[in-house]
């Protein structure tokens, strides 16, 4: 498809995402205006719109100015009373077209994290916003953790090459806790190195994949014995269907 994923980095620790097509280019989630302006104008690009993901300022932040930099800006994003200045409003299972770009995706709600949260995907890339990080997932600041869970568990059906576009650079803090929970994961071990490598290096640790994610994300391993034997001792009860052991899992690690 010939079509370039870039981050831009932002405030501590967001990465911007910047789809690219000949000198034509999106950003997923623009918190910081000024940053996607520098990017788009250092390498001579067109921005032709924005996708948002939900409704926290460390993601919206930047779209009323970029409407203003950049003229006919398409900004797609899901109806929310806290998001303004979209001009095409998205729901589940809807397919959209991005202007300039020769790529389809495909709308997918992922309520949780808030409410309002969607996500993006095709079978190359998912843009998944503070739903799934890197061995983490995002916290519960309005959804249940059933709304989560199955949010989380629609993600694991994408095929496993997916790549996963997270906005935060939050993996090697959740791998410290991935690895409290699974211990002898030696999976989960492998990957941590090779990310703490990658940041002693600056590099980003992102995109990470669904296959990856599955194997060493304990979020998405509330089935595994290893997880469950680790969720029983720590919370001292037995603890009897996924969810109950994702809620246990994600007040974990709130706590921890
Ligand atoms: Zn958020």
């Amino acid at each position: 498809m010939n079509i370039s994923v870039q981050p831009i980095p932002a405030f501590n620790d967001n990465y911007i995402w910047c789809l690219i097509h000949n000198s034509n280019a999106w950003v997923v989630d623009p918190g910081c205006a000024q940053s996607v302006r520098a990017f788009i104008n250092e390498h001579r690009l067109t921005l032709k719109g924005v996708l948002v993901t939900h409704h926290h300022a460390d993601h919206t932040g930047g779209i009323e100015e970029l409407k203003h930099s950049f003229s006919n800006l398409t900004v797609i994003g899901p109806q929310s009373a806290n998001i303004t200045g979209l001009t095409t409003i998205v729901s589940d299972q809807q397919h959209i077209d991005l202007s300039g770009l020769p790529l389809e995706l495909t709308v997918v709600a992922l309520p949780g994290h808030t409410l309002d949260h969607i996500g993006y995907y095709n079978e190359q890339m998912l843009f998944c916003g503070d739903t799934l990080f890197s061995g983490g997932c995002g916290r519960l600041f309005e959804g249940t953790p059933l709304q989560l869970h199955n949010s989380l568990q629609r993600l694991t059906q994408l095929p496993n090459a997916t790549k996963v576009y997270c906005t935060h650079e939050y993996t090697c803090a959740n791998l410290r806790f991935a690895v409290m929970v699974e211990p002898d994961n030696q999976q989960l071990l492998d990957y941590q190195q090779q990310c703490i490598d990658k940041r002693a290096q600056s590099q980003p640790t992102l995109p990470s994949s669904i296959e990856v994610e599955k194997a060493i994300n304990p979020f998405l391993r509330c089935d595994q014995n290893s997880v469950r034997t680790s969720l029983e001792r720590h919370s001292q009860h037995s603890l009897v269907d996924n969810v109950s052991r994702f809620a246990a899992l994600r007040s974990w690690k709130d706590n921890a």
